[in-house]
């Protein structure tokens, strides 16, 4: 395929709007127990994939995910308004980011269109271009039209918590020992300065967290058990209260959760 600048734009923004699917792929106990007849599962997360189109922004695809299955997600920024082909071209990383790598990691394939005009998928590309367009800068080697991305397994209860320390509270001290602490933390553990996430329960955070960190002193009132995505609303907006369409929001007003980039989704 060969198109000019003005033309390559066009085509960018319609993928953007039709982009999301999520294709199942169920294992064979699974396939026996639906009969063979294939179909979205939650109970099976191997294999589990989703297409998305460059001009998707990260809240739409966590929105998407979150509306077919509550144990599936994405390794995506905190903020939903960045962009899938901007965040991927450069890694991106995420609170999950100790359990599950960079998102670039879970890039399957991708179609693009290279500096000749050329419309390239993965198969068409050298393993060096594939590598270069996951993390090797934005905007460098070509448009990336579209992503076919590896979704992760979340377990039914995350745990946010938020232990406020203030300065009188040997907070140096504190720092000082999170920087040790953090990097052998279990991976399901992310302990940021900030806003930490725990991909379990709190019971499991608590005891970590005595072992490891007891000075921090996390209790139970510290942590907050929810779903996987309202974590995501929770890291974006500072509550778990609000709703999801928010994911949805590109700077204009709520989205509308049964767009037209939704509506014509296609299954890969
Ligand atoms: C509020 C906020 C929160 C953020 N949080 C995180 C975070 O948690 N983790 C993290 O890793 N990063 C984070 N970032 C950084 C973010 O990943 C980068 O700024 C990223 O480049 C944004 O991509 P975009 O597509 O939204 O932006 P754009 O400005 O549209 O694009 C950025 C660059 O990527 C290029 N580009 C975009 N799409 C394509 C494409 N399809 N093909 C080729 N090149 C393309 C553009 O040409 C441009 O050079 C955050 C940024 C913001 C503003």
């Amino acid at each position: 395929m060969r198109c000019n600048g003005k033309y390559l734009y066009k085509f960018i923004y319609t993928l953007s709007l039709v982009s999301l699917s999520l294709s199942p792929s169920l294992s064979g106990h699974q396939r026996r127990s639906s009969g063979g007849g294939g179909g979205w599962s939650t109970s099976d997360v191997r294999g589990q994939t989703a297409w998305v189109g460059s001009g998707t922004m990260l809240g739409e695809v966590y929105y998407a995910i979150a509306n077919k299955t509550s144990r599936l997600g994405f390794p995506g920024s905190v903020g939903p308004t960045v962009g899938i082909g901007g965040y991927l071209s450069g890694g991106g990383f995420d609170l999950m980011l100790r359990k599950h790598g960079l998102a670039s990691d879970h890039v399957l394939d991708a179609t693009m269109v290279d500096a000749k005009g050329r419309l390239l998928d993965r198969a068409a590309m050298k393993a060096d271009l594939f590598w270069a367009i996951r993390g090797g800068g934005s905007g460098n080697f070509g448009i990336v039209l579209s992503c076919k991305l590896r979704l992760v397994p979340i377990p039914a209860t995350v745990t946010v918590f938020t232990v406020h320390r203030s300065r009188n509270q040997s907070t140096t001290n504190l720092l000082i020992k999170w920087q040790r602490v953090a990097p052998s933390l279990p991976s399901d553990a992310f302990l940021h300065v900030v806003v930490p996430l725990y991909l379990d329960t709190r019971a499991g955070l608590i005891a970590i967290m005595a072992d490891t960190f007891p000075e921090l002193n996390v209790t139970a009132s510290d942590c907050t058990e929810m779903m996987w995505i309202q974590s995501v609303l929770d890291f974006a907006f500072y509550s778990t209260g609000k709703p999801s369409e928010m994911l949805l929001d590109r700077g204009n007003g709520i989205g509308d959760p049964s767009g037209s980039w939704m509506r014509l989704a296609r299954s890969s």
